[in-house]
């Protein structure tokens, strides 16, 4: 199929793999069959060619820049996405604890998974009892930290529940290192990589394609890892080889170079920022206006920018309105808005690639679908 130059209509809500912006599908399609001058294409590219080489270090550059990266960190380039590594943090960094365990807010269905996967390798202590539904951070001074943890772990942003740490967590013990999963909002506002010994996202929500796990690293925790780490784990046996170990997923890093040029361009991390608190305030605001029509669960101190759940027809949703929401809003061509099925109703993702008109279109639709069906209630 030839590409006719034409606007895509549809608006893509998804959580994952989601939207990436239109101007990287473009330039990544003028460059599909003929990168540069090279003659063939990315996806053909030996791993190890200088092209390829080159492609990779810009990718990191772009990257340090964007995220203000401090030299003290190596970025590696791994694979096995977000779940890879809530496997790998445990085996990489286990070492810094004499217990052998490690502390956990579990704060939603990500870091309660990466909490399980974790106990096959080392002690979880949780800092906090989970809430149940997830809908707000406990007060820091319900954490309980241990002074031998080999690392606390967060999730800045909990894609099924929506809830979003506006802040790194305060620690008790600075010795030990905060470790985040930021697969979700990474790019989407200012953070500070200066106070974690570790962070990791994979690149299919704000990034670009699946395939991609990246992972930021604190040089002084590489090399310990335990020795059943497998080596596509093993940050240090990663780092040795400039994140060629093994073949990496060639593709999916040009695409993150793109849209890493792509952030550059609009303006870096502050402006996306201003975009995506705008885009939120559309949505939320009519949730908050609809006198209980639409309902949001989460707290508001950690209301998330990029994916935000909601129910329609009161607190606990009415399955037949929502069934009916996304139908009407698939009829205008909006697309992946059904919320996740451990929490049920509606999940809205607004990830960096989505735009203000994007967003303002399914506020409106929200609008007008509440004043056609609010008696049904
Ligand atoms: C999507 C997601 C993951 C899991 O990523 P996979 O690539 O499917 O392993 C982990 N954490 C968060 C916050 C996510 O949004």
């Amino acid at each position: 199929m030839v590409h006719t130059g034409k606007k895509r209509t549809v608006v893509n809500f998804g959580p994952g793999p989601a939207k990436i912006p239109e101007e990287v599908l473009q330039k990544a399609q003028t460059e599909f069959l003929e990168y540069e001058h090279t003659g063939i294409s990315v996806l053909e590219m030996s791993h190890r060619s200088p092209e390829f080489d080159g492609i990779m270090k810009e990718t990191e550059k772009l990257l340090r820049d964007e995220m203000s990266i401090p030299n003290e960190f190596e970025v590696l380039f791994l694979q096995g996405g977000g779940s890879g590594q809530f496997a790998a943090v445990p085996m990489n960094l286990k070492f810094k604890s004499s217990s052998g365990s490690a502390d956990y807010a579990v704060t939603g269905s990500w870091s309660a998974k990466a909490a399980d996967e974790a106990k096959r390798y080392l002690d979880v202590n949780k800092v906090f009892t989970p809430m149940k539904p997830y809908t707000k951070i406990p007060e820091k001074s319900q954490w309980k930290f241990n002074a031998d943890a080999a690392y606390v772990y967060y999730c800045a942003n909990e894609t099924v529940d929506g809830v979003e740490f506006q802040q790194p967590p305060e620690l008790k013990y600075h010795n030990v290192p905060l470790v985040a999963d930021i697969s979700s909002n990474i790019l989407s506002r200012p953070f500070d990589v200066a106070k974690h010994g570790l962070v990791f996202a994979g690149t299919q929500k704000n990034l670009g394609a699946a395939g991609l796990t990246i992972v930021i690293v604190r040089k002084d925790l590489l090399g310990h890892a335990e020795s059943y780490t497998p080596s596509v784990l093993n940050y240090h046996e990663n780092h040795k080889m400039n994140s060629v170990y093994n073949t990496p997923p060639v593709y999916s890093i040009y695409l993150t170079k793109l849209v890493l040029e792509w952030i550059r361009d609009k303006g870096g991390v502050h402006a996306l920022y201003e975009r995506n608190k705008n885009k939120s305030a559309l949505i939320y605001d009519v949730v908050d206006d609809s006198q209980g029509f639409y309902y949001c669960p989460v707290d508001l101190s950690c209301r998330s920018n990029m994916n935000i759940p909601f129910r329609v027809g009161g607190r606990d949703g009415n399955s037949d309105l929502e069934k009916k929401f996304i139908q009407g809003a698939e009829k205008l061509d909006m697309i992946s808005l059904k919320g996740h099925r451990s929490v049920g109703g509606i999940r809205a993702s607004l990830y960096n690639a989505v735009s203000e008109e994007e967003t303002r279109k399914l506020s409106e639709y929200m609008k007008e679908f509440m004043v056609t069906f609010k008696t049904e209630e």
